[in-house]
């Protein structure tokens, strides 16, 4: 018989149970990732993250080939692709990962039934995407959890099945045609310095960071200068790496820098259950409503400026010049300019986080929406009112100033922390220095989120 493995965000030969079982029972086996219109309409389409996407697909392409297969591409509606492949192959079963998201909850009910009404059965498959699946743990009182620290006790106590191989061989019928893999080459819009995807670079960098990352992760994650996190997320987020296969080497590996990563891990888990369970949230604040937000028509200056990075807080303009220039920003940067713009300036979460969809290339709805919210305080945090100060927060995060000077050339000339300041220059010092002043003045912005927050 013939197997149909639809890839999804699960971009990966190694650790693929679907895969795995298309192949246990099948003689021949159809690798087929569908470009679903449904998501690129749906404004998914960040050029950062199609260029990621293109070199997966290449990636997995000349994996499947090595072992004599191929990947199978189209594009349209994806349950009338999945059907007509399956038709051409004359397939009777069709594997793929499950995904939690409503959207594709909606999506596999409906290939469901028209696989069925062609005699087709679908198998769906979970711990591909996530270590623990959404809905697996939930609190008694809920159906899902909303506070971090018991689920993560739940999560570590589960479980984990053991790590699948990469196939040797395999064959794919003839006569099921392809479209032309996509290329990055052929895209606009990217940002300069992104990362390049695919599971061959995503395992090397995982190897590496295992090697000689992981043990300092404890005491270096939020060091902004010394860059010393996994930039993993990319490759999680395409499926590129297994999450089952990545807690299970950091475990191997130990330590407190292993601890402290895998719980880091759990957080993409622990967002997707919430967002599973309360698919709203995407958009719409999941636990303390706040309507005062200033919008794109009463603060759109402000807005422009944040996303340009030309605020006036270098470590801030640091940080979004590292998002255009990468399509990638490191946790502490989005943490805080996430604050900047939702606490300081008081704007709409939901535009800083259309912002960073529109560049990051692991933009991934549950763990950005869920962390604007987070930071917003509207979504799961326990204190939706914490402010990060942006001079505080460079001060402690880059101490020597060399993150500002690395993404901010304008203020190079300046040593050490006193980069943090420049509006504490006067005279020529100031006039030399081709800087904006601060948007806001902090003292304002606080009274401003108070007054809104009603807090004064
Ligand atoms: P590491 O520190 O090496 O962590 C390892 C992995 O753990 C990451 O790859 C990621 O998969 C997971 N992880 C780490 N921190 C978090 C977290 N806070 N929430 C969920 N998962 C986490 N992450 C995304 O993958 N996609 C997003 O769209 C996204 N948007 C964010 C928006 C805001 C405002 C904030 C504050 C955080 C956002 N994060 C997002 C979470 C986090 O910043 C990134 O996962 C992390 O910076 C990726 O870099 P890394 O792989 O080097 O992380």
């Amino acid at each position: 018989n013939v197997s149909v493995v639809l890839f999804t965000s699960d971009l990966r030969l190694h650790d693929h149970p679907p895969l795995r079982a298309a192949l246990d029972g099948s003689r021949e086996v159809v690798p087929l990732f569908v470009r679903d219109r449904a998501v690129d309409g749906a404004g998914f389409a960040a050029p950062n993250r199609l260029a990621f996407l293109a070199d997966c697909l290449r990636d997995l392409d000349a994996g499947l080939r090595q072992r004599g297969g191929r990947l199978v591409l189209r594009s349209g509606d994806l349950v009338e692709e999945v059907c007509r492949v399956a038709g051409e192959a004359e397939a009777d079963e069709v594997h793929l990962a499950a995904d939690g998201s409503a959207y594709a909850q909606r999506r596999e009910e409906r290939l469901r039934h028209a696989l069925e009404a062609e005699g087709v059965r679908l198998h769906v498959h979970g711990t591909v995407t996530t270590v623990v699946d959404p809905g697996v743990l939930a609190p008694g009182s809920s159906d899902h959890f909303a506070v971090f620290t018991p689920y993560f006790g739940h999560w570590s106590r589960q479980r984990l099945r053991d790590v699948l191989g990469a196939p040797r061989a395999l064959r794919v019928p003839e006569g099921v045609g392809s479209e032309e893999l996509p290329d990055r080459k052929g895209l606009s819009g990217l940002s300069p310095a992104l990362a390049e995807g695919g599971e061959t670079q995503g395992r090397a960098r995982l190897t590496a960071w295992l090697r000689s990352g992981i043990p300092a992760y404890e005491d270096r994650h939020d060091d902004l200068a010394g860059d010393a996190t996994s930039r993993l997320s990319p490759y999680l987020h395409f499926g590129a790496l297994s999450p089952v296969e990545l807690v299970h080497r950091a475990r191997a590996a130990g330590g407190p820098g292993a601890e402290a990563f895998v719980r880091q891990v759990a957080w993409r888990d622990f967002h997707r259950q919430v967002l599973a369970a309360r698919p709203g949230a995407a958009l719409a604040d999941y636990r303390t409503k706040h309507d005062r937000w200033r919008t794109e028509r009463t603060a759109g200056e402000d807005v422009e400026a944040w996303r340009e990075g030309r605020t006036g807080y270098p470590v801030v303009d640091a940080a979004m010049r590292q998002l255009l220039h990468e399509g990638w920003m490191h946790n502490r940067g989005r943490l805080l300019t996430a604050s900047f713009l939702t606490k300081t300036l008081y704007v709409d979460w939901r535009i800083g986080a259309r912002h960073f969809l529109d560049l990051l290339v692991d933009g991934d709805v549950a763990n950005n929406q869920l962390n604007w919210q987070w930071m917003a305080g509207t979504g799961t945090d326990s204190r939706p009112n914490r402010v990060l100060n942006p001079v505080t927060q460079a001060k402690r995060y880059d101490p020597d100033g060399a993150y500002v000077r690395r993404w901010v050339p304008e203020l190079a000339g300046l040593e050490g922390a006193a980069v943090h300041e420049p509006w504490r220059l006067r005279g020529l010092d100031r006039a030399a220095v081709d800087y904006p002043d601060p948007v806001v003045d902090l003292t304002d912005g606080l009274a401003r989120f108070k007054r809104a927050r009603g807090r004064d």
